[in-house]
């Protein structure tokens, strides 16, 4: 989705552009290459002190939008895998003419671990998989996009409140490479991609994985199946659903033509690189302020915190689905900005 063309696929200069002209517009200052290195109560007033690498700041209202995706969790027994294994994560992966030769294993099923899985297997890598919780649905269906489909679902509007512990559904996979396609982890074990479950401990030379596979294969099959049935339903009552394409009959799912793996030799395969895409934690240690759980995660609902003219802007699921991506945020941005409003200062 790019402006209003909910087709379009924007590339990171059409972003950046974005980014600059909106600054230009609103006429904000703006530091650039300004690191905040603490933040604390103010002494009497009853703000905030902030320490950046520009000097100090006082503030009344201080938003923190430093990002959703800000380190990647790499398990602790990613230590205990020999050297001469070449270790990355998904912020440092480039192109497949970085890694040294050899089988690339790729631990995670987001958006981040398909498409790079993807891309080794078509760079003519010797790829494996570990599979992770993942939804599916089709990039394209009836001739409208994805993003079209679960913006008229009201997928961006759903509320994390209304999950079990705020644990919110995992990412339905796809990918705009090529003007986009489906994305499948079945699809790549039968094109070549060794598949296992979650990787769950290391010791020496070998990886053990959860016995998983089938489960999440499966658990990814009705997510397709329950995205199509929304679809459908939500078509008969949509006024242009004459005018979409046609009704796709869901073809029989294809076998999962290989077998999952429990524990895997790193010599034996060769692999010579893990690629980490297991997701990513945050890093507030220069927030010397009780609004972290015992995590390190930021407390607050639709942004704000337990200290009053503290917020959050843009974390992933902050309030919605739609809080963390760019065409959304600016609902959160509007509701903060009013909340300061109405303290009045
Ligand atoms: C692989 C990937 C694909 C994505 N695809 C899409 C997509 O297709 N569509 C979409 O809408 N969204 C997408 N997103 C999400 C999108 O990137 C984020 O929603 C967006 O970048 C969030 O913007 P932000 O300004 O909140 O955070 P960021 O872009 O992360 O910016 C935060 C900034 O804060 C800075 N910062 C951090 N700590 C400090 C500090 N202490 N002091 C000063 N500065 C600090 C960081 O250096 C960074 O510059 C994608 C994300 C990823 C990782």
């Amino acid at each position: 989705m790019w402006g209003t063309d909910s087709d379009g696929f924007a590339r990171s200069s059409d972003v950046v552009r974005f980014i600059v002209d909106y600054a230009a517009e609103i006429e904000a200052p703006v530091y650039t290459g300004v690191e905040v290195t603490s933040l604390s109560p103010g002494e009497g007033n009853g703000g905030y002190a902030i320490e950046t690498t520009n000097g100090p700041i006082n503030a009344q209202h201080v938003v923190i939008a430093t990002g959703p995706f800000q380190r990647p969790l790499i398990p602790d027994f990613g230590r205990a895998i020999p050297l001469v294994v070449y270790q990355t994560d998904t912020s440092h992966y480039r192109n497949a003419a970085e890694l040294p030769p050899g089988s690339v294993l790729v631990v995670g099923t987001g958006n981040s671990g398909c498409q790079i899985a993807d891309e080794l297997l078509h760079s003519g890598l010797r790829v494996l998989l570990a599979v992770s919780r993942h939804r599916r649905g089709p990039r394209r269906y009836r001739g409208k996009d994805l993003m079209w489909w679960l913006e008229k679902l009201g997928s961006f509007d759903l509320n994390v409140d209304t999950f079990a512990n705020r644990r919110y559904p995992p990412s339905i996979i796809h990918t705009g490479v090529n003007g986009g396609y489906d994305l499948d982890p079945r699809r790549l074990g039968n094109s070549g991609v060794r598949l296992a479950g979650r990787v769950i401990g290391a010791s020496g030379d070998t990886l053990g994985f959860a016995d998983n596979l089938e489960g999440l294969i499966a658990a990814a099959d009705q997510s397709y199946e329950d995205f199509i049935q929304a679809a459908e339903k939500l078509a008969d009552t949509l006024e242009i659903g004459s005018e979409l394409g046609q009704v796709h009959e869901l073809a029989p799912r294809p076998p999962l033509g290989v077998e999952g793996f429990c524990t895997l030799n790193l010599r034996d395969e060769n692999i010579r690189t893990i690629i980490w895409a297991n997701g990513f934690g945050y890093s507030f240690d220069w927030v010397k302020l009780p609004i972290l759980d015992a995590d390190g995660a930021p407390v607050q609902r639709q942004g704000v915190t337990a200290c009053p003219g503290i917020y959050f802007l843009g974390l992933h699921w902050m309030h919605t689905f739609g809080s963390g991506i760019l065409p959304f945020v600016g609902r959160d941005a509007a509701y903060l900005a009013d909340h300061i409003d109405r303290l009045g200062h």
